[in-house]
């Protein structure tokens, strides 16, 4: 199983060697800045605006969100199992010019979790006896800011909505995972109510390629308004699914044909709060782009001989399950939308207009972007499979459900589809992956 490839210059995949340079907040401020770097958790928000929201005394702690939760992604535990010091070196960089005594990695991945703590620990003993061999020389101070810092690893539980950056911050506090629910910026409010930097794994480790790379260099690849590279998870109907780094701007069609996707599949992009896209001419992989949401990175082929359907309608009721049921539109929208799918799947015209009037109605409405992201997904499913909508208002698609997007956990079936063919296998078991 070919589980990792690089096309372009292999930075988070490869080696990039090299000590890490002590930078001071201004100049991480100024080199995020200069290369536009966002964060790769699905998001996009620029880490630039992040670090300038935090206070002028800096931050208490910092918080590498390791989640994960979205169920196709791969690259962040891969980040953490292959090069965890590389997304050490990003969130220690951070810490030490934002004066914060605490790093915390939230990770729900057992492996990922073992991996990083290994790392930790490591690098608190390596601090530690710098400090004590040190104490005369000129780095010595710097030297013992790293010794004093607490780095903390944190077992996170693996629900969906679990891994949204509020969410994260109350797990870690000891409440239950789930968005506050008041949306508040973790820079203003974070850990235990103080400022906080929290971002994705593969944020930190892109911010410890930049820092050594230092920002002309760094955008040396990939597109001039978001240069660098990026990593993708390639998943679905695909010979050579994995993890990929690219550069940023890389054409999907690239992508597609370098892994082998399934001839006559429509791709899904950013997962299960993305979009489906009925072409591919032309997209390219940015997440500058807002019409086509990168999210995490996840590019998933949907082959042509399963029910496209029946195969969104299980991700939907997963969904809906997943979510922290506290508000209206989770509650009661997306239930009614799984009800109205399996409506339209079993041949029901108003399943199909129901959907289409429901799913206008969750949007922006929760406390998170659970409705929003998963309405997003349904819609467009509706918009990309018009031909299996009319194949199941006249006499059924007759293709069986393979269970291609993957979930956690088996859900049943509705709309009179049925598994058929072979069972439902999750993408980790594809992989080789712990889930
Ligand atoms: S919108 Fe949904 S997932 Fe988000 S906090 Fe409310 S109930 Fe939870």
């Amino acid at each position: 199983m070919d589980m990792t490839r690089v096309i372009g210059p292999a930075r988070l995949l490869g080696e990039v060697e090299g000590p890490m340079p002590e930078l001071t907040r201004a100049a991480y401020q100024e080199l995020v800045a200069a290369v536009g770097l966002r964060g790769r958790g699905g998001a996009g928000f620029p880490v630039s605006v992040k670090l300038a929201d935090l206070p002028a005394d800096g931050s208490s702690a910092v918080v590498v969100n390791g989640s994960e939760s979205e169920p196709i992604s791969r690259k962040d535990r891969l980040l953490m199992t292959m090069a965890p010091h590389l997304v050490l070196d990003g969130a220690i960089g951070i810490a030490k010019a934002l004066r914060a005594p605490l790093v915390i990695v939230s990770v729900h991945d057992p492996a990922a979790a073992a991996a990083m703590r290994a790392a930790a620990t490591s690098r608190s003993a390596a601090a530690r006896s710098a400090a004590a061999r040190s104490a005369a020389a000129r780095s010595a101070a710097a030297r013992s800011t790293e010794a004093r810092l607490d780095i903390r690893v944190d077992e996170s539980p693996g629900r969906f909505v679990a891994g949204e950056a509020r969410a994260v911050l109350r797990g870690l506090e000891g409440g239950k995972a789930v968005p506050p629910g008041r949306r508040t910026l973790p820079s203003r409010k974070g850990y235990q109510g103080r400022p906080t930097f929290l971002s994705n794994v593969e944020t930190f480790a892109q911010i410890a390629v930049l820092a050594r790379l230092g920002a002309r260099e760094y955008a040396r690849t990939g597109l001039a308004a978001e240069p660098g590279t990026q990593l993708l998870t390639i998943a679905g109907d695909v010979e050579r699914p994995g993890v990929i780094e690219v550069p940023t701007g890389v054409p999907l069609d690239t992508i597609l044909a370098a892994s082998g996707a399934a001839t006559g599949s429509t791709t899904l992009l950013g997962g299960y709060h993305g979009i489906w896209l009925p072409r591919t001419e032309g997209v390219l992989l940015s997440r500058t782009v807002k019409e086509i949401p990168l999210g995490a990175g996840i590019v998933l082929a949907l082959g042509p001989d399963t029910c496209p359907l029946g195969e969104v309608h299980r991700v939907a009721q997963w969904l809906a399950d997943q979510s922290a049921k506290q508000c209206g539109p989770c509650v009661f929208g997306l239930g009614a939308i799984v009800d109205d799918f399996g409506r339209l799947l079993a041949g029901d015209p108003n399943g199909w207009h129901d959907a289409r009037r429901h799913l206008g109605l969750v949007d922006g409405r929760g406390a998170c972007a659970h409705p929003d992201g998963a309405a997003r997904f349904l819609a467009s499913a509706l918009d990309a499979f018009g031909d299996d909508v009319r194949d199941h208002l006249g006499t059924g698609c007759g293709r069986p459900v393979r269970g291609v997007l993957p979930v956690r956990g088996v859900l049943p079936l509705g709309g009179g589809q049925q598994l058929r063919n072979r069972p439902v296998t999750a993408y980790g078991a594809s992989l080789g992956g712990s889930r």
